[in-house]
């Protein structure tokens, strides 16, 4: 395809970025372009946005920003062999190598040359995007995008939820921006016992109540630790979903679990985070594991399957629907934390 298409662009190094117009991606015979219906902010394009620390060291720009989407394939490359024009697509937004040992080991999300889509590639905050196909995700046509479009996030919620057992268990999800209500949505979903939201924003508490938690609770407000053991017979709870990435919520999480118990780490602190690695990890006898991106493709089949089970409860998840041109407005209201998911779509007439 010719010509140019708007699309919001991480120009110079510094705090925002802009709405303008470029030439329309070029595909490679291994690629296919895709007509961008709806994107979501992720927390990753709100840090690229205000260019914080991480940003400065990671992102080499002019980059368009953006990467979790679903769209409509409108050409493919020559070697395209499975995804078709027509075809309503996302993407795991993981590019890999499919060559190193990781990769070819079934677990290629942690793959050691994984660039990012929107983040070390042009990304999703544009009319077209050019993706690699073995990463596109051919979607039921029948769901809307929005909702389409948050499925690379919900794998978050999904592996660090499903990284052990579940059912029948207490879980604390700790941080309830959209992939801790995506948790929260996917533990209820699955057969926990008791979900415990802890959160420091009441809107999103809020957000946390309407979408099922059985308990929430405000670290501002009360002692988070004796709340946990009163609403766990003084046991811990069996699973924590570490999404804050908070020093402090992590070292009470480690005084709040039970014995034997799972913590499964997804939010990502800013700094080291000095723990009791004796009492909190090794005589407590549990168990931590780190979550990266989404198992390809177990996630994302998990993710179909829970979404065509009619049991996850995503309604409340996505809270703002803006047009590609109101992106700042969406990074406002990232910042404020006032919001759940929000969505974008470059294509609104
Ligand atoms: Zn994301
Ligand atoms: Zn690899």
């Amino acid at each position: 395809m010719e010509g140019t298409m708007k699309c919001v662009v991480k120009n110079e190094p510094k705090v925002g970025a802009e709405l303008t117009s470029i030439e329309i991606p070029k595909i490679g015979q291994n690629e296919i372009l895709v007509k961008v219906l709806a994107t979501s902010i992720c927390g990753t394009d709100y840090h690229i946005y205000s260019w914080d620390a991480w940003s400065q060291k990671r992102i080499n720009p002019p980059k368009i920003m953006g990467h979790e989407f679903a769209g409509e394939v409108v050409k493919v490359g020559e070697k395209v062999s499975k995804v078709k024009v027509g075809d309503i697509v996302s993407a795991e937004t993981h590019i890999v190598c499919g060559k190193c040992a990781l990769c070819v080991t079934g677990q290629a999300h942690i793959c050691t040359s994984t660039k990012i889509l929107g983040v070390d590639t042009h990304g999703t905050f544009a009319e077209y995007v050019a993706i690699p196909e073995d990463n596109a995700w051919v979607n039921d046509p029948a769901i809307p995008p929005e909702y389409l479009c948050i499925q690379e996030p919900l794998g978050n919620a999904v592996h660090t939820v499903l990284s052990g057992d579940i059912i029948g268990k207490t879980i604390a999800v700790v941080g309830c921006g959209p992939i801790g209500i995506m948790a929260v949505a996917v533990a209820k979903a699955v057969g926990a016992a008791k979900v415990i939201a802890i959160e420091v924003n009441e809107y999103r508490l809020n957000l946390a109540k309407e979408i099922g938690t059985d308990v929430v609770i405000n670290p501002l407000e009360e002692d988070v630790v004796k709340r946990v053991l009163e609403e766990t017979d003084s046991l811990g709870v069996d699973v924590v979903a570490e999404m804050s990435g908070n020093p402090k919520a992590i070292q009470q999480a480690l005084k709040y679990i039970r014995l034997g118990g799972r913590m499964a780490m997804l939010g990502i602190p800013a700094e080291d985070v000095k723990l009791d690695v004796a009492n909190g990890i090794i005589f407590k006898g549990i168990q931590i594991h780190g979550i990266v991106g989404r198992k390809m493709y177990e996630t994302w089949y998990q993710v179909k399957g829970l979404l065509a089970s009619g049991n996850l409860n995503l309604d409340k998840v996505i809270t703002h629907k803006l047009p590609l041109e109101d992106y700042e407005k969406g990074m406002e209201l990232m910042k404020s934390g006032n919001c759940g998911k929000v969505v974008l779509f470059p294509n609104m007439k």
